[in-house]
């Protein structure tokens, strides 16, 4: 390819619209460019990426015996209304009319429509197991897009379903799925940790992700992990113990209830200002957080030093919709300000307690009264649980839920692909059963994995890149090798440069020529920032020592050689970068 044919427009300063380092070094190299908030065009070196992703899962996927197929981006609105969906999802879900006024969605996601496909088609358990993969274009309302493509409306996916007669039968597929996940990955130069997840509005019984750890802003997600055992969850997951809990302290029996009493506390809202003020430690006083869920309030005790989880607390109280109660709604059901709500006497609204607070005794909470708190409250002889469940967000160096020894430690992560364990939720709601071995009709056992194709590209930078640019790993960069004559009107150079690019095109090797009557500077610069693993320069050297220059992007190396070697040179180091992958 030579530049000056080819649209790669690279700007001088990073783009004001981005806020991580990849979004701003996709724009800022030429790969993309934002159509409208959260919609991207992919230009020629970034649609090269992802022909190169595209064609690694492909390859995986092909391997590990899953078929591939295209199913339609426009779904009829009944498929998701019989899953449930069409409510679960909520506003994510992109939804469009027909001039006939029928509903439709935009898929996100297609377990509905590969549930349908099967159904009624594939009769008999000797059938199974099928496994069903496409690669297309996804949609999602997101409510604020931002990260470039980590969060878009409209991104590229890899998504897979499996269907199964049995238990044992589907634990195969899933590991399978796994297995091809790391390779995938791993192929694309990324390691990737495997965490359990959080099963969302796509239900089932469990899920998991698979995470590229980074140190950047662009790890939105926090994983923990254990420092003893092969724990990893993410953070809507993720469950702990806490190392200093007061369980006893010598109030473990009825009688050491201390009395209840009311206290003023004037002004002193915050967990910090009442610790304070009453001299406790901030894990005996007790949160009260009032909510709106699907409608109906309801009051979340946490112990003061702790945070809610929202996604815990809405997949425990099995709702769809999940909001802070406002002010007025709080004032209204407590009689008073925010900040002073409390459990004891509050009526007509559900309790759910994280399930640290039964252990708690002689406890702070909110009165209920403007400038009071009550001490020494005990949850079993003041105020009645409804609901107890780990609705709290696990901290970096507390308990590890499964091994008990270790400590929790975090990482970020960008979130690249998920497998999730279906069981029968779409094949029993969309009726999809088959003839098992019994001769019995019965749902199958789905599994659904996806492989986010434009995230792992812009994961990749995310990774790895330094002060100058993208660093490609190989195996996903859009070309190999940048051929760059530092004058092109110097006839030597531009000769010597061209006869290498010829050479390389013959050899199929994937190379660009900055061709461009462009300063040296300007070329440089636009090198280090595209990206592309390896450098050839012609320059001075050349003139004076009849030697090209071979530049590792990334690394501080640089390699002299004559120009009748500089194929087989460039051959080696890449292949040596391969290796590495
Ligand atoms: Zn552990």
């Amino acid at each position: 390819m030579k530049w000056s044919e080819t649209y790669i427009p690279t700007l001088r300063e990073f783009p004001a619209e981005a806020e991580i380092i990849s979004h701003k070094l996709l724009i800022k190299a030429g790969y993309i460019r934002k159509l409208t908030s959260g919609v991207y065009n992919y230009l020629p070196l970034m649609q090269s990426v992802l022909l190169k992703i595209t064609n690694i899962v492909r390859e995986e996927m092909n391997k590990s015996g899953a078929q591939e197929i295209l199913m339609p981006v426009l779904h009829p609105a009944e498929l998701w209304q019989k899953s449930g969906r069409w409510e679960t999802v909520g506003k994510e879900l992109m939804r469009m009319r027909d001039r006939h006024q029928r509903d439709l969605v935009l898929g996100g996601t297609h377990e509905e429509v590969v549930t349908n496909l099967i159904k009624g088609e594939i009769r008999s358990y000797r059938q199974l197991p099928v496994n069903l993969y496409q690669i297309q274009t996804k949609f999602r309302d997101e409510i604020r897009p931002r990260f470039g493509l980590m969060r878009g409306r409209e991104f590229l996916m890899k998504d897979a379903y499996t269907f199964d007669a049995n238990e044992k039968s589907f634990n195969i597929s899933y590991q399978k799925m796994v297995d091809a996940y790391f390779k995938i990955f791993k192929r694309c130069g990324l390691e990737t940790k495997m965490v359990e997840s959080d099963t969302g509005a796509m239900g089932g019984k469990a899920a998991h992700e698979f995470m590229v750890i980074v140190d950047t802003e662009g790890g939105e997600n926090i994983i923990f992990y254990c420092d003893r055992c092969d724990y990893s969850a993410n953070i809507d997951k993720a469950s702990s113990f806490d190392l200093k809990e007061i369980k006893s302290e010598g109030f473990t029996e009825k009688e050491t209830f201390k009395k209840m009493e009311k206290v003023h506390t004037p002004d002193k809202k915050t967990i910090e200002e009442v610790t304070l003020f009453l001299n406790q430690p901030p894990e005996k006083l007790v949160k009260t957080l009032i909510y709106r869920a699907d409608g109906n309030l309801v009051a979340a005790l946490i112990r003061g030093d702790k945070e809610i989880n929202e996604v815990k607390l809405k997949n425990a109280l099995g709702c769809i919709q999940l909001e802070m109660a406002d002010s007025e709604s709080i004032k209204k059901l407590t009689k008073a300000e925010v900040g002073f709500s409390g459990p004891v006497g509050l009526k007509g609204v559900k309790m759910i307690v994280d399930e640290q607070i039964p252990n708690l005794f002689n406890f702070v909470t909110g009165a209920n009264q403007n400038d009071y708190h009550l001490v020494n409250v005990n949850s079993e002889r003041d105020f009645k649980i409804d609901q107890v469940a780990d609705i709290k967000t696990a901290k970096e160096g507390e308990g590890c839920p499964k091994c008990k020894k270790g400590r929790l430690k975090t990482d970020r992560g960008i979130e690249v692909g998920n497998t999730f364990m279906l069981g029968t939720k779409y094949s029993q709601s969309l009726g999809a059963t088959f003839i098992d071995k019994d001769g019995k009709e019965k749902p199958f056992i789905m599994g659904s994995y996806g492989v986010g194709i434009t995230r792992t590209a812009q994961a990749a930078v995310e990774k790895y890149h330094d002060e100058k640019g993208i660093i490609w790993p190989v195996s996903i960069a859009p070309l190999h090798i940048n051929i760059l004559p530092v004058n092109i009107q110097d006839q030597t150079q531009k000769n010597v440069a061209f006869d290498i690019y010829q050479r390389m095109k013959e050899n199929k090797m994937e190379v660009l020529i900055d061709d461009r009557d462009e300063r040296a500077g300007v070329k440089f610069n636009d090198s280090d920032l595209i990206g592309l693993p390896l450098r050839i320069t012609v320059g001075e050297k050349y003139l004076k020592k009849k030697k090209v220059e071979l530049t590792l992007r990334g690394k501080n190396e640089t390699l002299f050689c004559p120009k009748e070697e500089v194929l087989e040179k460039s051959k080696k180091i890449l292949e040596k970068l391969k290796a590495v992958f």
